[in-house]
């Protein structure tokens, strides 16, 4: 494809061409109030987490405002190989929740509660319950699990390279390898972008650049309270298929599914990594998943591990997004801090923030979400979150 050259001036220029960065200006251009988007990214366009995550879709939550709204954005992912005529591996095979202390196991039946208020077909399962489910399981340890047949796994490239394309389909103009290095404030209004390529004159800007947010939102003045934090997954040789659910335990932070090639692709939080954007991979990572793994399902222990890789999680100080515009400069707004879940949140997220920049609304979600929010000392921890 031929490279597009790079506008001087636009409506709104987005800074992250990361599944959210796209999600936003594929949805900006379908409101059709806003003609001239600009998508700028500095590397290549699956080169962020959106290139290198589980895939992981679900929408077993446990607050009401985000299970509705997953429940949302797996309709999205579900219609977005017809929306977008791509195919994108979606498999249905639910998510298998464990809990291995009385605490966790308590918390996830009351938020099983509320899903099912919610419509959702959730519901709670002794450990035999989910030994049936996955056989490979060892029971001992598990107080109970929980099980959502609705939630998926999906190969993450196509929902970048879709709305990429459908957005360039609409007229938004995408370009990759374009670094943008400042962003241009004055009289408390954002005037637009610096860029490898010179500037850009922009009335909006929007910084959905994961775990580099703060470096771009401190350009324009402001302190993002987020920081990068590297998060480890491998991928086995491929196996017979045995596993529907991607399995995940809060208490180690373990997650594991099998991808339509057969291969366990799986990762587990580490909470001894240093804060920075070093993402390396390591072997402590691969000693660590395999004692979580083989705790979970110690027959599986001759499996091989063919490839590792490693990605940013954008950790956000209560795990939740920053998402909405800012007070001061006028037309910044920020996207950003989705720590492990932003894939899953994109489609709706993007329609929203989208929503709000052409001045349609975006909902009391964005409320809930604004930066403001920590200095008012109102953050809401959501429980169900693999950090
Ligand atoms: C290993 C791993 C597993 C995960 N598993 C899941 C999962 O199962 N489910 C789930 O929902 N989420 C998961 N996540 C989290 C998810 O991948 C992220 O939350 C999501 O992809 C964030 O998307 P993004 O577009 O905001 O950021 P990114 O995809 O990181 O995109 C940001 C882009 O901004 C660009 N950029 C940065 N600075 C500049 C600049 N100055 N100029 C221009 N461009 C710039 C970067 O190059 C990058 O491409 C996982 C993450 C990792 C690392």
């Amino acid at each position: 494809m031929q490279r597009a050259a790079l506008p001087r001036a636009v409506d709104v220029v987005v800074v992250g061409g990361g599944i959210t960065g796209l999600s936003i200006a594929y949805h900006l251009a379908r409101e059709r109030r806003v003609t001239r988007v600009l998508v700028l990214e500095r590397s290549y366009l699956c080169s962020g987490a959106s290139g290198r995550n589980g895939g992981g879709v679900r929408a077993q939550w446990s607050t009401e405002a985000n299970v509705r709204l997953m429940q949302e954005s797996l309709g999205m992912f579900r219609q977005f190989a017809r929306e977008h005529r791509i195919h994108t591996w979606f498999r249905q095979g639910g998510y298998l929740f464990l809990a291995r202390s009385r605490g966790r196991a308590d918390a996830l039946a009351a938020s099983v509660e509320l899903q099912r208020r919610c419509g959702l077909a959730t519901r709670v399962l002794a450990p035999r319950e989910a030994v049936a489910l996955v056989p490979q399981l060892d029971p001992s340890g598990i107080v109970l699990a929980t099980f959502n047949p609705d939630d998926a796994v999906v190969f993450p490239w196509p929902f970048v390279w879709g709305y990429a394309e459908g957005a360039r389909a609409l007229g938004v103009t995408v370009c990759d390898f374009v670094k943008v290095t400042g962003v241009d404030v004055q009289a408390g209004e954002v005037r637009g972008v610096q860029t490898s390529l010179g500037p850009v004159a922009a009335p909006i800007v929007v910084v959905a650049c994961g775990a580099h947010s703060p470096e771009v939102a401190a350009w324009a003045g402001v302190a993002l309270p987020t920081h990068p934090h590297r998060h480890e997954i491998c991928a086995s040789e491929p196996l017979v298929p045995f596993l529907q659910p991607l399995v995940a335990c809060l208490d180690d932070g373990l997650y594991f599914s099998q991808s339509t090639r057969g291969e366990l692709v799986g990762g587990v939080s580490n909470p001894d990594v240093p804060p920075g954007d070093d993402a390396g991979s390591s072997v402590a990572f691969l000693r660590r998943y395999a004692a979580a793994l083989l705790r979970a399902c110690p027959s599986l222990g001759g499996v091989k591990i063919l490839r590792q890789w490693a990605g940013l999680y954008d950790l956000s100080p209560d795990g939740a997004p920053i998402v909405g515009p800012v007070a001061r400069p006028r037309g910044l707004y920020l996207c950003s801090g989705f720590t492990g879940h932003g894939f899953m949140m994109a489609p709706v997220v993007g329609r929203l923030l989208a929503a709000a920049i052409a001045g349609a609304g975006g909902g009391s979600l964005l409320d809930r979400w604004a930066l403001s929010r920590f200095e008012r000392g109102e953050a809401a921890p959501e429980g169900m979150i693999i950090g």
